[in-house]
C-alpha cells in the first residue's frame, strides 16, 4: 500500500510504502510534520528503508532527524555522493551516509513488493526513478501536466531528455512525482508531454 504525503510547500512529497519492509521514498524538509504523520501509520522502529531520489535539501533535509528516531537504512545513487553542490536556495544538503549505494538497474526487494531502480540523470547527475508494475516514482525528473525537472541546479538538459525517453518506454499507469499532484489518469499522455517539453528545451 502506498501512502502519499503530498506537500503544499517547497518541501518534496514523501511516499510511504507499507510493504513487508516498510519504505519511505524521500523525506522532505519538515521533520516534525513527517514524524507526526508517520506515527499515525507505522511504528517508527519498523521503518526499514529510506530511498532518496536525489540529494537536494527539499527531499533530504529531514533525514538526520528521521535517523535519530528510526533504524532505517538509506539508499541513494552513487553519483549523488560526488556532487559538488553543497546547498540549494540557502538550504544545506545534509551529510548522507548511505547503507546502500545504487548504480541503477537494481531490484529492491521490499518483501511483498519490489522496486526497480532506474538511473535518470538530468535534474541531478544521480537522480533516480523507481518503477514497478505500472507505478512510477519520478522524483524531480517529471511532474504532472507535462512538467519536467529544472536543470539549473547542477543538472543537464541532454541527460534529462534521454532519461525521460527511458521513462517513456515503460508501461505507466500512475506517477508519484517529487512535487505536486499524483498523475493518476492519462499517465502516458503526460509523459509524452514531458518528453516534448524536454525536447523544446534542447
Ligand atoms: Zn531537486
Amino acid at each position: 500500500m502506498i501512502i502519499p504525503f503530498i506537500s503544499s510547500s517547497f518541501s518534496s512529497n514523501v511516499y510511504l510504502i507499507k510493504a513487508k519492509k516498510i519504505t519511505l521514498i524521500d523525506v522532505g524538509m519538515e521533520p516534525e510534520n513527517l514524524l507526526k504523520k508517520l506515527k499515525e501509520e507505522i511504528n517508527l522502529e519498523d521503518l526499514n528503508l529510506i530511498i532518496l531520489t536525489h540529494s537536494h535539501p527539499d527531499h533530504t533535509l529531514a533525514l538526520p532527524f528521521l535517523l535519530k528516531e528510526t533504524r532505517a537504512k538509506v539508499a541513494i545513487h552513487k553519483d549523488e555522493l560526488t556532487s559538488k553542490t553543497k546547498s540549494i536556495m540557502g538550504f544545506p544538503i545534509p551529510e548522507i551516509k548511505p547503507d546502500l549505494i545504487l548504480n541503477g538497474g537494481e531490484k529492491l526487494n521490499l518483501g511483498d513488493f519490489s522496486l526497480k531502480v532506474i538511473h535518470t540523470p538530468g535534474h541531478t547527475s544521480g537522480s533516480i526513478c523507481l518503477y514497478q508494475d505500472g507505478i512510477l516514482f519520478s522524483g524531480d525528473t517529471i511532474f504532472a501536466c507535462g512538467n519536467i525537472g529544472r536543470t539549473d541546479l547542477g543538472g543537464d538538459n541532454k541527460d534529462l531528455l534521454s532519461s525521460i525517453k527511458k521513462l517513456n518506454q515503460l508501461e505507466v499507469e500512475t506517477v508519484y512525482p517529487g512535487h505536486g499532484e499524483i498523475i493518476a489518469k492519462n499517465a502516458r499522455e503526460e509523459i509524452v508531454s514531458s518528453l516534448r517539453l524536454a525536447e523544446d528545451c534542447q
